[in-house]
């Protein structure tokens, strides 16, 4: 299947989202990784797979492999940056705040998402959005998964 046009983005933003693209954060596999979750986006063929670790509340590592096109991937590259090491209540704070800065193209851009400001732009094409917010539902999938199944805090006590 293949990828939809770009959208013409801003250009410094352009560079930053093929600079993941072509290099992505956290591709390096985990040994024996709590988690495994997996997102598809039909829409553009887009793939995530992610493989996360947690300590209690906090998502201690995670690693994210995938095809796609540039945004889907640049965003889960730019997420993996910004979510690792937080707990899960700031993560979901900050999965709500992507997700606003892409539904209105008006909205003020937050401060704390780091690179993935660079994806602002998507929220004025409405068909790419689902690109963009692929890797935050894959790692929503893996939070539950993590939640459902050990009961977040005992976990690490070996
Ligand atoms: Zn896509």
């Amino acid at each position: 299947m293949s990828a939809q046009p770009e959208p013409l983005l801003d250009e410094l933003y352009r560079e930053l989202i093929l600079d993941h693209y072509k290099h992505p954060h956290h591709r390096e596999p985990l040994g024996d990784p709590d988690v495994v979750a997996e997102g598809y986006n039909p829409v553009c063929g887009d793939e995530v797979a992610m493989q996360l670790d947690f300590e209690g509340d906090t998502l201690a590592g995670l690693a994210i492999s995938g095809r796609g096109c540039s945004i889907s991937q640049a965003s889960g590259s730019m997420m993996s940056d910004l979510v690792e090491g937080k707990n899960i209540g700031e993560i979901r704070r900050l999965a709500a705040e992507f997700n606003h800065m892409l539904t209105d193209a008006d909205a003020p851009v937050p401060e704390d998402l780091g690179d993935l400001e660079a994806l602002q732009g998507v929220a004025r094409f409405a068909v790419r959005v689902k690109c963009a917010t692929l890797a935050w539902h894959t790692l929503e999938d893996g939070i539950r998964q993590h939640e459902r199944g050990n009961g977040a805090v005992q976990h690490e006590e070996m």
